[in-house]
């Protein structure tokens, strides 16, 4: 893995941690540093963080504390807190 893949994987833990704390806003902070980072070394983002992060507000998503996930049609949807949703096929 390369160091800017670790630092994405790094900066999506320090964004769960910081959203669990409540600091969401830091948590924001981190996940646009590691999309930054995705961009300029032409990575994708891991499949984890894309699914928990909202792409409306920059949000890292904690279901049951600023996301609720449901399952439907074989999907599952997470709502973030500001109102965006986002489905995906469910494994
Ligand atoms: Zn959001």
């Amino acid at each position: 893995m390369s160091v800017a893949a670790e630092r994405i994987e790094r900066l999506g833990d320090l964004a769960r941690e910081a959203t669990r704390a409540g600091d969401e806003e830091r948590a924001r902070y981190y996940v646009r540093l590691a999309r930054r980072i995705a961009e300029r070394n032409r990575l994708s983002l891991p499949r984890r963080f894309k699914r928990f992060t909202c792409d409306a507000c920059d949000a890292y998503l904690v279901p049951g504390r600023n996301a609720r996930v449901r399952l439907q049609d074989g999907h599952a949807v997470v709502t973030c807190d500001c109102g965006a949703h986002a489905r995906y096929p469910y494994e």
